[in-house]
């Protein structure tokens, strides 16, 4: 694990964030989208933190980890190869937006455990694509999920999968539109898009979240496209970003300059892995770039997570690379590390892409610490074939 150390923040007495509430369920509720927060015009590493406009008071939970200052939040981008899956812990309050695709179910698991985690208060759909939604049947076979929001129905046998993960857990499945008010533990969320009359395109229609906590905003935005990120654009009212997640794996038809205009994000965390699709798109990094952010990959970075306490301060920690990516690293990452993947191997749910390494005798997934060195993609087929075992650590699939 790399850890990049404390990034400071000046934040006055009472940044607070709102009590716990009762239930560890999300108690939606519906407002207005927009805030009261002007437009942003300051750079996010000087802009004033948003303050909770919930005027209860605290009180400290039962876990104890609610204090009048906020609690402590971490933001987990596992990387799931080529896909998305993002844990959002607020103190106890755990949410999952996203599970990989079915090759990477198992690493979600893993992270979980290992951040400590026993259940998932809310399990958040963003779109019906087997890159989002495939690994979450193991996810959900190893945590009880209270409450599961789905807003668009998908019909795969892949989303047939997961429904039927969740009946059998008993979950409860939920819709919540553009203007719903969550919240997760002591973090406030916003549901900026999907409205009601969904398009049909499941990219277009992917639900995007902004997460506030402790004076942070976190933009979640699952593949979102087209007039779907149009639709986010004019509704968002809210402060600089500290984080977005960057939509559809940084493809060249999402994250307009119009967009990043708006949101103005600090730092930009692109969830993408070796593909043919040529994610993510050398003009939306430029564009990234171009805004001022710092842009981050699960590519490069391996899991990326973001520990903010409750005075503000945050600290990035890294299962790979701590390097911020450059539009040259990106290119070099794709030469060394995966141009064959992009290109010639391509994996599919039953043979999928695994790793090997130019010494060992071991495949493994995307993201595994001993690919630190080399990553070879290769089907999960040939590696067998050539007498290569499962890494014991990273639990490929068999
Ligand atoms: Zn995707
Ligand atoms: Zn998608």
């Amino acid at each position: 694990m790399i850890v990049v150390g404390w990034v400071g923040l000046a934040l006055g007495p009472g940044g607070c964030a709102a009590a716990q509430p009762p239930s560890p369920s999300a108690s939606p509720t519906t407002a207005t989208p927009a805030t009261s927060s002007p437009k942003p015009t300051a750079s996010a590493t000087t802009a004033k933190p948003r303050r909770s406009a919930s005027p209860r008071a605290s009180a400290p939970s039962a876990s104890g980890t609610v204090s009048r200052r906020g609690v402590r939040a971490t933001v987990t981008f596992i990387d799931v190869g080529q896909g998305d899956s993002i844990l959002l812990q607020i103190g106890s309050f755990t949410a999952l937006v996203d599970g990989g695709d079915v090759a990477a179910g198992g690493h979600v698991a893993a992270v979980l455990r290992a951040r400590g985690v026993r259940r998932i208060d809310e399990l958040v759909v963003t779109h019906p694509h087997a890159d989002h939604i495939g690994g979450l049947p193991t996810v959900i076979a190893a945590f009880p999920v209270r409450q599961a929001i789905i807003d668009e129905a998908g019909t795969s046998a892949t989303y047939r999968g997961l429904i039927a993960a969740l009946r059998q857990r008993g979950t409860p499945i939920v819709r919540r539109y553009a203007g719903a008010v969550l919240r997760f533990g002591a973090a406030r969320v916003l549901v900026l898009h999907p409205s009601p009359s969904l398009t049909g395109d499941y990219n277009t229609d992917s639900i995007v979240l902004v997460i506030s906590v402790d004076g942070r905003s976190i933009m979640l935005t699952g593949d979102v496209t087209g007039t779907g990120e149009s639709d986010v654009t004019a509704r968002y009212r809210g402060p600089p970003l500290y984080v977005l997640k960057v939509a559809h794996h940084g493809s060249a038809t999402s994250t307009s300059a119009a967009f990043l205009a708006r949101v103005h994000p600090r730092f930009a965390v692109i969830e993408v892995g070796p593909n043919s699709y040529g994610h993510p798109a050398a003009s939306t990094l430029r564009r990234l770039r171009a805004s001022g952010a710092t842009i981050y990959t699960t590519w490069k970075n391996g899991d990326i997570s973001l520990s903010i306490a409750p005075s503000g301060a945050a600290r990035w920690s890294f299962s790979r690379s701590s390097r911020a990516v450059t539009a040259s690293a990106i290119n070099s990452t794709r030469t060394t590390a995966a141009a064959t993947a992009a290109g010639a191997v391509t994996g599919t749910a039953a043979d999928p892409i695994v790793y090997i390494t130019r010494t060992g005798s071991k495949y493994h997934r995307a993201g595994c610490r001993y690919l630190s060195h080399s990553a070879i993609p290769i089907r999960l087929s040939v590696a067998k074939a050539r007498g290569y075992t499962p890494c014991s650590v990273c639990d490929p699939p068999r």
